[in-house]
């Protein structure tokens, strides 16, 4: 509990966010202040000494609560973590976890969007169905847990198309668009976005275990 002196109001309380990306703590804090919600986010920069976790989980929401419940044990305030990934129908819902490192080096979207196409080269437009998925995790210092998690429908391109977003967002194109992920504005993505319906559906949870 963060300290409460005299007349004053309670300080917010203090959620901790597993990333160093800043997109996505602009995201999540917008999405907690519409929800009303009166807590202090930060990112996982706030605490330089806490190492990395091992993704070792087989799931997004395996994944995203070992890193929730790892920051909240290292840094004693509840901790939020998302995981997420493209999956593709025909390849069985890969790449999935290993969406990051689909071509071997963990983050290199270039090579891993190049592999992707090259083995879906053959595959017609009618089984080019894919999603974004992803599972936000909240996990408190006692142990307490809760996941959520969104998807974003659509289909693969055969080649990529826009400069915005990142990973495989220049060839997904979401159901009912007509323009791939990487040609939308932030905006237009977050509304619609696997991360985006996570986030908001982790709100009502954040108030249910820190309201
Ligand atoms: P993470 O959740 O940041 O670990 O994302 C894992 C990987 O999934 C990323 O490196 C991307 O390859 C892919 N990915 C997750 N979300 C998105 C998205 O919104 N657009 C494009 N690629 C994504």
């Amino acid at each position: 509990m963060e300290s409460q002196t005299g007349d004053h109001p309670a300080a917010p309380r203090r959620l901790v966010l597993a990333t160093r990306n800043t997109g996505k703590i602009t995201e999540l804090r917008a999405i907690l202040a519409a929800a009303d919600l009166d807590v202090e986010l930060v990112g996982a920069d706030a605490y330089p000494d806490v190492p990395d976790v091992k993704e070792t989980g087989v799931t997004f929401a395996e994944n995203a609560l070992l890193k929730a419940h790892a920051l909240a044990q290292a840094t004693g305030h509840p901790a939020v973590a998302d995981d997420s990934g493209l999956c593709v129908e025909v390849l069985g819902g890969a790449p999935g976890i290993f969406s990051a490192r689909w071509a071997g080096r963990h983050g290199d979207d270039q090579a891993n969007l190049d592999l992707l196409l090259a083995q879906l080269s053959d595959i017609d437009d009618e089984h080019r169905a894919a999603h974004f998925a992803c599972a936000a995790a909240l996990a408190l210092p006692d142990g307490t847990e809760r996941v959520v998690e969104g998807t974003l429908d659509g289909t693969l391109r055969r080649t990529p198309a826009g400069t915005g977003g990142f990973g495989y967002d220049p060839v997904l194109q979401p159901h009912g668009e007509s323009r791939t992920c990487a040609e939308l504005t932030a905006d237009e993505k977050n509304a619609i976005s696997h991360r985006g319906k996570a986030f908001r559906a982790l709100a009502p949870v954040v108030r249910e275990l820190l309201g």
